[in-house]
């Protein structure tokens, strides 16, 4: 058993890891401010005795002695979430990579990034491989998250090169799956639960711009499988489905697996907005034998599932 720190915990990604970690027989430690989390996502847990929720927020030093490992996932994920408070996320992400680096040196913690497909901004390199340095705008609306996560693999490096901390940094291409909140913001979450109410699915630009949907379990096996391996490996890696979809493509199929009775909305594309995202996962089936295994309209079921019971 080991004892195993998730910030972030309580939200979408940070509860389905949670849950697996716990079912593997670890301790899980949860630390969560609960800005976009949500303390239903880990009730099922709470009775638990190998799991602790601490609410505490990541900008701030946390004390502790005993910790194997770390997954370092605070950091809000949705748009509309992360320019809410753009000085917060960006302090999210850099202050609490410094103070999670900090508990890893103490403990001699491994420690796993929750980076970001968003490092390569909107990428003239197609489909995106771990060794491109991306096309991010320093001073966007979205700068706030990409750069801040930029400059948290920044950290890592540093503290591993400085300090000899023994690091693992992931690059998570988008994901979807039951706890996204239905006012997320999210395309997979807002489509969704438009097609649900029978309100219009709303498009931003053209809907041309292309994203690779991960459903989340896959996400947490590759998660799971990129900790386990040995300190020489310490990525960054990819993990995302490398199928391709256009917002309308994903639109037409929420639309026919939800029998609605919606029509497509056209609404102005926000800044920066990248044009195109498709991961190129050769590392991450090479080193860690994964690859996703929930296509897209499987997945999709299970998210409609969850929102109908909402
Ligand atoms: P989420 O918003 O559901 O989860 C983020 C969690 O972090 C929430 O529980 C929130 O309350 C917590 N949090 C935010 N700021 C905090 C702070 N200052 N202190 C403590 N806790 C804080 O989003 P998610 O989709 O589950 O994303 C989890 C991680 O994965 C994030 O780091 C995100 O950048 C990364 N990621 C997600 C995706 C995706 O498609 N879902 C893609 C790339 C990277
Ligand atoms: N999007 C959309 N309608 C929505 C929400 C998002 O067309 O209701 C588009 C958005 O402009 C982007 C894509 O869907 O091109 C994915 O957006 P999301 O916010 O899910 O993720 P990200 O842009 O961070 O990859």
């Amino acid at each position: 058993m080991k004892n195993i720190l998730v910030t972030g915990g309580a939200g979408f990604i940070g509860s389905h890891l949670c849950t697996r970690l716990i079912n593997d027989g670890h301790h899980v430690i949860c630390l969560d401010n609960l800005f976009t989390g949500a303390k239903r996502n880990i009730a099922h847990l709470e009775s638990n005795p190998n799991f602790e929720f601490v609410l505490h927020d990541v900008e701030l030093p946390y004390e502790t002695d005993n910790i194997d490992e770390i997954y370092n996932l605070a950091c809000p994920a949705s748009p509309i979430h992360y320019q809410y408070d753009a000085i917060k996320t960006i302090k999210t992400s850099v202050m609490g990579a410094i103070n999670m680096l900090g508990v890893a040196k103490k403990t001699g913690a491994k420690i796993l990034q929750a980076s970001t497909s968003e490092i390569y901004g909107d990428p003239v390199v197609h489909p995106q491989v771990e060794s491109y340095w991306g096309n991010v705008n320093p001073v966007g609306i979205r700068s706030c998250y990409d750069e801040g996560k930029r400059c948290a693999e920044t950290l890592f490096m540093d503290y591993h090169r400085q300090n000899g901390i023994r690091i693992k940094i992931i690059r998570i291409f988008n994901t979807y799956g039951p706890r996204m909140l239905p006012n997320d913001g999210r395309v997979v979450s807002n489509f969704v639960v438009q097609a649900l109410q029978n309100r219009d699915l709303t498009i931003y630009g053209s809907g041309q711009q292309t994203r690779s949907f991960q459903y989340v379990d896959d996400l947490i096996e590759g998660m799971v499988r990129v900790m386990n391996t040995g300190d020489d490996f310490i990525g960054p890696v990819n993990l995302g489905n490398p199928s391709e979809f256009s917002m309308l493509e994903l639109a037409e199929k929420v639309i026919k697996l939800t029998g609605s009775s919606a029509k497509l909305q056209f609404k102005p594309l926000p800044h920066d907005d990248p044009k195109q995202r498709k991961p190129d996962i050769t590392l991450a089936k090479e080193v860690l034998g994964w690859e996703p295994r929930i296509p897209l309209d499987e997945g999709l079921k299970h998210i409609i599932n969850y929102f109908r019971n909402y």
